[in-house]
Formats: C-alpha cells, sequence, structure tokens
C-alpha cells in the first residue's frame, strides 16, 4: 500500500502519485477482482473469502446507500466472520475526507468498503490510500467512471479536477441495484463515457504538440468503451438490465484505462475541464457526466471531429445536449469554455491550442446548437 504525504491542501495525497511522476518507470495498480451482474452482492462473502479479508471492516455510505445495499453488505460480511463499523455520512467535503482519516485510525478497519454514488467511492479511494488499508468499491450509481478508476475528486479542496489517490482491491456491481436508481444517472454515466472520443484526441494532440507521454493501449481501451456505448445506444436507451450492464463494463473499462495510464488522461480532456469549469461558474450546474457529454460536443466540433454523432447519441439516451437541458444561462457556457484551459494549464487540449476569445467561444456554442 502507499504510503502517504501531505500537502497544502488538507487533504493527503497518495505517495504513489509522486512514483507516477517522478520515477521512470510505469506503475499500473490494478483491481484484482471485477464482478457485474444481477444479484452480485451475493457475492460477498466469496469475494471476502478468496480475498482472504479477516478481522475488522469499515462500512462508507450514506443512509439512502446503506438501504439500498450497505445493508445487505453489512450482513455478509457479518455472517462471513468479520465484524463490521459503518459510518453514515451526509456529505463529504475535504474536513469530511480528513476526519474518516482520524475514525480509520481509531476503528483500525482491516478494509474499507465504499457503498455508494461518486463522492462516497471517491472519499474511501483517498482515505483507504492514505490510511495504508484496501478499499472495495461497491458502486450504488452508474453515473461516472470512477467505480473502478485510481482517481478522486474531493469538494473543498484546492484542485477542482481529480487527483490521484488508488484503486480499488475489488469492485461489486449489481445492476439490481442501479435500477433502482433515477434514470439521470444511467444518462450521466453515458455523456461520462462519450467524453472518451474527445479525450484521447486531446491526448494524442498533447503528445503531438508538446511531446506528452501517450499510451496507446490505455487509450485504445477508453476508445473503445466509448465505441462499445454508441453501438449499444438503442439498447441502454431501452432501459434493459442489459443495457445497464454495458454501460457499466465500458465505464469499469475507463477506470482500468486510468490506471493504466497512471492518470486520468486517456479519459479527460477538453470536455471534462468545461464541465469543471462549469462546475465553478454555475450554482445551478448539472450533473458530471451530463455537462461532460455536452463539452464533448463542442470541443469534437473544435477538434473538426464528428460532433453531430455524439450529439445524436446523447438525444437518443435523452441526454442534455444543450445549455438550457443542462439547466444553465447561455453565457455560462460561454464563460465555462473560455475559462476551462486556465483550470490546468498542464493539460494540453484543443482548448490550449485554439486559446478561444469569448468571441469565438460563442461562436461554437452556437454553431453547435449548444446554445441559441
Ligand atoms: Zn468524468
Amino acid at each position: 500500500m502507499p504510503q502517504s504525504f501531505k500537502t497544502q491542501s488538507s487533504i493527503t495525497v497518495c505517495k504513489l502519485a509522486v512514483v507516477y511522476l517522478t520515477l521512470n518507470y510505469h506503475y499500473m495498480q490494478l483491481p484484482r477482482e471485477v464482478i457485474v451482474g444481477n444479484g452480485t452482492l451475493e457475492r460477498v462473502p466469496e469475494v471476502a473469502k478468496r480475498l482472504g479479508l479477516k478481522g475488522k471492516a469499515l462500512i462508507l455510505s450514506d443512509q439512502n446507500c446503506y438501504n439500498v445495499a450497505g445493508k445487505v453488505v453489512s450482513d455478509f460480511l457479518t455472517t462471513s466472520g468479520l465484524s463490521v463499523d459503518f459510518l453514515l455520512v451526509k456529505t463529504m467535503t475535504s474536513k469530511d475526507v480528513a476526519d474518516l482519516q482520524v475514525k480509520i485510525k481509531e476503528l483500525k478497519p482491516q478494509v474499507l468498503f465504499g457503498v455508494g454514488g461518486g463522492t462516497i467511492i471517491d472519499s474511501a479511494k483517498v482515505s483507504s490510500g492514505n490510511q495504508n488499508i484496501p478499499f472495495i468499491s461497491i458502486p450504488t450509481t452508474v453515473s461516472h467512471d470512477g467505480i473502478a478508476s485510481p482517481l478522486a475528486s474531493i469538494k473543498g479542496s484546492d484542485k477542482p479536477y481529480s487527483i490521484l489517490a488508488q484503486a480499488p482491491l475489488a469492485i461489486i456491481a449489481d445492476t439490481n441495484v442501479f435500477a433502482q436508481g433515477p434514470w439521470r444517472f444511467v444518462i450521466s454515466g453515458c455523456g461520462d463515457v462519450i467524453a472518451k472520443f474527445t479525450a484521447v484526441k486531446d491526448w494524442k494532440l498533447a503528445h503531438k504538440e508538446v511531446d506528452e507521454y501517450y499510451g496507446g493501449y490505455a487509450a485504445s481501451l477508453a476508445l473503445m468503451s466509448a465505441k462499445i456505448m454508441i453501438e449499444n445506444a438503442d439498447l441502454i436507451a431501452s432501459k434493459e438490465e442489459e443495457g445497464l450492464r454495458v454501460l457499466l463494463e465500458a465505464l469499469i473499462s475507463c477506470g482500468v484505462a486510468m490506471s493504466i495510464a497512471g492518470s486520468s488522461r486517456p479519459c479527460s480532456g477538453s470536455e471534462h475541464l468545461f464541465s469543471h469549469a462549469l462546475d465553478l461558474i454555475s450554482p445551478n450546474h448539472a450533473m458530471h457526466g451530463e455537462q461532460c457529454g455536452v463539452g464533448s460536443i463542442l470541443t469534437a466540433y473544435l477538434h473538426k471531429s464528428n460532433w453531430q454523432r455524439i450529439r445524436n447519441t446523447l438525444k437518443e439516451m435523452g441526454a442534455p445536449t444543450t445549455a438550457n437541458e443542462l439547466g444553465v444561462e447561455d453565457i455560462e457556457v460561454v464563460k465555462a469554455l473560455e475559462m476551462a484551459p486556465k483550470l490546468r494549464p498542464e493539460r494540453y487540449t484543443i482548448l490550449h491550442k485554439l486559446n478561444l476569445n469569448s468571441e469565438a467561444c460563442e461562436k461554437t456554442a452556437r454553431a453547435t446548437g449548444v446554445i441559441a
């Protein structure tokens, strides 16, 4: 397990990040078990046995996710001979993550289970990595690609984008649980996957123009996930369980692509920067994947790529493709597009290359129909 160090902010970041960035070798941290399907929560005891989990487990969840999945997980772990503590949280700011780490020090669990949506899973990643214990990802939503990735974003930290933490030891994803969630979560997940078209284009561009490392295998994996999602758009839109499974596997593959790359590069480019900027600009911002989907329409246009295909697929899902559907003002979209490259000057994308002024951003948003 990686050791941790303190940054200027109150959040500690895994030492793994330093290993990735400073040493002359490529380190990949991958999940050991991935179980996807209907009723997979019942597999918790056998996973615990295979992984040799003993002693004390801590479940991190919120009340709703605990009712949906956490209670079942807790019962299965107890019957497997583990003693279980749980921590039900309401918010997960950087302060909450720091408190969580104090709790882990007190309770001394051997393993942390993150049972919940993106915020819970990300907090489990960061806090378990810093406290040198493994974590197991039990997602309750398919709204984001953080289910399997080693990256995490924490509200209230000094970084509006994700930081490197640790990959889950195992992922147990139950489509039965996702089917109970709102359709909007599925839409957000689709947006996060479709975003890989522009993320990979940006990565290639950075390789060509600023000589950034480019991993063909990680890029292909991310791209393949987006292609499979588009090919199965009608299946996902039909709301059948098989469609959920396709989306879930695409999201997990994206997480693995990030593990292989050692960064979010294959999965996060200009469209993610647009989404992060919109988070800062608009108090009414939509879900992460919804914003990334619209961002991908805008930046695919700038890449002179097939932005219409991205827009049409999102429409087919019932996903937002305009500022109005995102619930934000037209001017906020323009401002976000202009601000996006400034959030991460080091992450070279088409927005850094073109350095668009406000007028050009507005023209882009208009040409793609994102603003009227
Ligand atoms: Zn994302």
